[in-house]
């Protein structure tokens, strides 16, 4: 048996009307509705929660959402809380997107707070962290995942096994531009070292690293192929079913 089950999941981020929204989750469950070496995640906009997860009800697709506030209700006008998504037959939760860290000023500590929240309703949340060009450039890569990393997580030990950390290096999310497979290798090794020292060695083995930015079907082999990757978090071409199909094929 393998230690860490692969875990690729879809961020449709801001497409799809629930109308396009059910015609891509038809499609994937066509190809997927039994894929049992794999974990696979839809995660599509909170308008199509509920028409997605009515496809995949009975299937082994479990449905994710891209964000969710930390309290449990109250006056946080626009905000869907952990019970909200739970009540749509969520599993998943991504938490601290870069997209989510850079436009709407999302912190480590708030990230701690969703990871939190997330946990407490049964919901396992999906990790963003990565380093933006610059920082890369300057050399100050591993510094800035174990901050954002240690900042995420923070309070949490046996917990952490609940938890999926997704390393997202910022350059290649969208680009076109991946890391190489060893780029990747290196930094998700790194990020299982900081994750024993929040914990112990065998909590750390445990918890899955998916890789993510610009992973596509010509890629997904090799990336998923290194030790320390155990799946992909996937934009653009989770946007079409045969991608991301053939893409999870890779991770069997
Ligand atoms: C993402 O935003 O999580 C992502 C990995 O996007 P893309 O695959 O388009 O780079």
């Amino acid at each position: 048996m393998k230690l860490r089950k692969k875990i690729i999941a879809g961020n449709w981020k801001m497409n799809k009307t629930v109308g396009d929204a059910q015609e891509l989750a038809s499609a994937v469950k066509l190809e997927l509705a039994e894929c049992r070496e794999v974990d696979v995640v839809l995660c599509p906009p909170f308008t199509a929660l509920k028409a997605v997860g009515e496809i995949i009800d009975n299937t082994s697709i479990k449905l994710g959402a891209q964000n969710m506030h930390w309290e449990p209700d109250g006056a946080y006008t626009g905000e869907i809380s952990a019970s909200m998504l739970r009540d749509l037959y969520c599993h998943y939760v991504i938490l601290g997107h870069s997209e989510r860290r850079t436009y709407f000023g999302e912190t480590d500590a708030i990230v701690n707070h969703k990871v939190k929240a997330a946990l407490d309703s049964n919901l396992l949340p999906i990790v963003c962290v990565g380093e933006t060009l610059e920082e890369r450039e300057a050399g100050r890569t591993q510094e800035v995942i174990q901050t954002q990393v240690e900042g995420s997580l923070s309070g949490l030990a046996a917990e952490l096994k609940q938890v999926i950390v997704a390393y997202e290096p910022i350059w290649a999310i969208g680009t076109g531009r991946t890391a190489t497979p060893e780029m990747a290798q290196e930094a998700h090794a790194f990020i299982r070292r900081i994750l024993t020292g929040l914990s112990d060695a065998e909590t750390a083995e445990t918890v899955r690293i998916q890789y993510g930015g610009s992973m596509k079907p010509g890629n997904a082999e090799e990336l998923l192929s290194q030790p320390d990757i155990d799946g992909g978090l996937i934009g653009g071409a989770a946007l079409d079913a045969r991608s991301f199909v053939e893409i999870v094929r890779h991770g069997m």
